[in-house]
């Protein structure tokens, strides 16, 4: 909860890794754990003479990664130098983009979670958030100060990552707590995961986001930002935001002023720190690169695009309620990821009753590929089986109950619902002329139950259904023998 009187003020930067198979200016691989400095050449070393030729995937990806957050393209934008001195830059400046960049003036409608004290989504609401810019750029190798010998006396550089293509998507500061932050870059990665620009993974650092945070006293102007770095996760850069929050508010309370700089958050102490104070902050001396010619984007490119595309989450979602009567909150959940909305989508279409493929999916399945540490695409059920099992609910052959157990041993097996069936003779009996066998015998194994039934011991009902139940060894169905049983014994 924030302090009454007081408002808060969030914009994001986001760093998204594209998804190319090369660097975004050589042909050098960008595959990720690869020996140390082994997917280099003279252009990623900034070794000199070597020039810059633009990799048209990135480009591709990047237009993907705009027109999936709601961005327009620019028929021309500028690569431009940014210069700056550190060890994990040979060239001593990193192409970027500047007063030109590639996309602009995106506003993306996102849902957005109200939250209790102790973090649980209450409810959702929709939220538009106005995207500055995302523009293309390269990224910077990695400084190595750990897990290498002598590292008391040395730090070790690894150019491998130096080159690789980034989208950096800039909000304007429309964010009034940590939770709509922290909504944000979750809606963002299904975003670039989803048309395949980026793998989106913070833990693999694919994805890293900065987060800018000022306060103010409710109705004034917008205070001082702080920018907060080394957020790995975002549920990190959500408890950042936190505690940058209450520090700013503390701070001016008590008659300090807050100051614009960067600050680091160290999850251990749950604590943010200074990295840098602007006075430090670099002078990059942008200008345009003048080994690259301006990109000029082909006509028609940004239809092209679009139409690889696939159709987008939120369509998808509207589409699912639509098409196949689900709710607004299970049909987020099922389109949370594009592999498990084509596998409810194969199963629904399989099962011909969508509604039941989508309860299954969202407790058992996913139940299962998470204990397993799969995700949809990778699971051991195909989800024609899944529609399969089913019908066979549906059909009457097996109960609900016995089919929980046939998808577990579907899930351990990996075989067909109908192939478990049959091996553990579990298909119900729904014949009904031998329901009606095997009531009829019971009810005359019993005449003194019967007669007590008749004399109004209507209790006695669950008696007989346990003795037929247990005469067909649990496999009649249950509702044709409370059927065939209520008959009998009326007389
Ligand atoms: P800088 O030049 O310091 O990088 P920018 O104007 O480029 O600053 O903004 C960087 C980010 O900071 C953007 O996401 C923007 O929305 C956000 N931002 C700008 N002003 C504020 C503010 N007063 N409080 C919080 N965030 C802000
Ligand atoms: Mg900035
Ligand atoms: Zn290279």
């Amino acid at each position: 909860m924030i302090k009454e009187g007081w408002e808060v003020v969030i914009g994001l930067e986001i760093h998204a890794q594209l998804s190319t198979e090369s660097k975004i200016f050589c042909g050098c691989s960008t595959r990720f754990g690869d020996e140390p400095n082994s997917n280099t050449c003279p252009v990623c070393l900034g070794l000199p003479g070597a020039l810059p030729v633009l990799n048209w995937r990135a480009v591709e990806l990047g237009a993907r990664a705009a027109l999936a957050l709601g961005l327009e393209l620019n028929g021309r934008s500028v690569f431009a130098r940014k210069n700056y001195f550190y060890p994990d830059l040979p060239k001593g400046y990193q192409i970027s983009q500047y007063d030109q960049p590639f996309s602009e003036r995106g506003e993306l409608e996102m849902m957005t979670s109200v939250r209790d004290e102790s973090g649980h989504a209450r409810e959702w609401k929709p939220m538009k958030v106005r995207i500055l810019r995302l523009h293309l750029e390269e990224d910077a190798g990695k400084n190595v100060h750990e897990g290498l010998p002598e590292t008391d006396r040395f730090s070790y550089v690894d150019l491998n990552r130096a080159g690789t293509p980034l989208a950096e998507i800039v909000t304007e500061p429309d964010f009034r707590t940590s939770w709509e932050a922290y909504d944000y870059v979750n809606h963002v990665r299904r975003a670039l995961q989803w048309v395949g620009a980026s793998e989106a993974d913070m833990e693999k650092g694919n994805l890293r986001c900065e987060a800018n945070v000022s306060v103010r006293r409710t109705g004034e102007g917008f205070g001082t930002k702080v920018e907060l770095k080394n957020l790995n996760s975002v549920r990190f850069m959500q408890k950042a935001i936190e505690f940058e929050i209450e520090r700013q508010i503390e701070l001016i309370e008590s008659g300090g002023r807050v100051s614009q700089e960067t600050r680091l958050w160290d999850d251990h102490l749950g604590e943010t720190r200074v990295m840098r104070s602007k006075e430090e902050a670099h002078d990059y001396r942008y200008f345009p690169e003048p080994d690259l010619p301006p990109l000029v984007l082909p006509e028609g490119f940004a239809e092209r695009v679009r139409a690889e595309m696939p159709e987008l989450p939120e369509a998808r979602r509207a589409r699912f309620m639509d098409e196949y009567g689900l709710s607004y909150p299970d049909a987020s959940q099922l389109t949370s990821g594009r592999a498990l909305a084509d596998y409810f989508e194969r199963a629904a279409k399989a099962s011909e009753n969508a509604r039941a493929a989508s309860n299954w999916i969202r407790s058992e399945v996913l139940r299962e590929l998470e204990a397993a540490g799969r995700g949809a695409e990778e699971s051991p059920v195909a989800p024609e089986e899944l529609g399969a099992l089913v019908r066979l609910v549906d059909g009457g052959k097996i109960s609900g109950k016995q089919a929980k157990d046939v998808l577990v041993e579907m899930f351990r097996t990996g075989k067909t619902a109908s192939a478990i069936v049959e091996e553990q003779g579990l298909a119900q009996v729904s014949d009904a002329g031998e329901i009606e066998r095997i009531v009829s015998e019971v009810v005359a194994a019993n005449p003194k139950q019967l007669e007590q039934y008749r004399a109004g011991k209507e209790s006695l009902l669950g008696f007989f259904v346990g003795q037929v139940m247990k005469a067909s060894q649990g496999k009649a169905n249950p509702k044709l023998v409370n059927e065939t049983l209520l008959k009998k014994l009326k007389g």
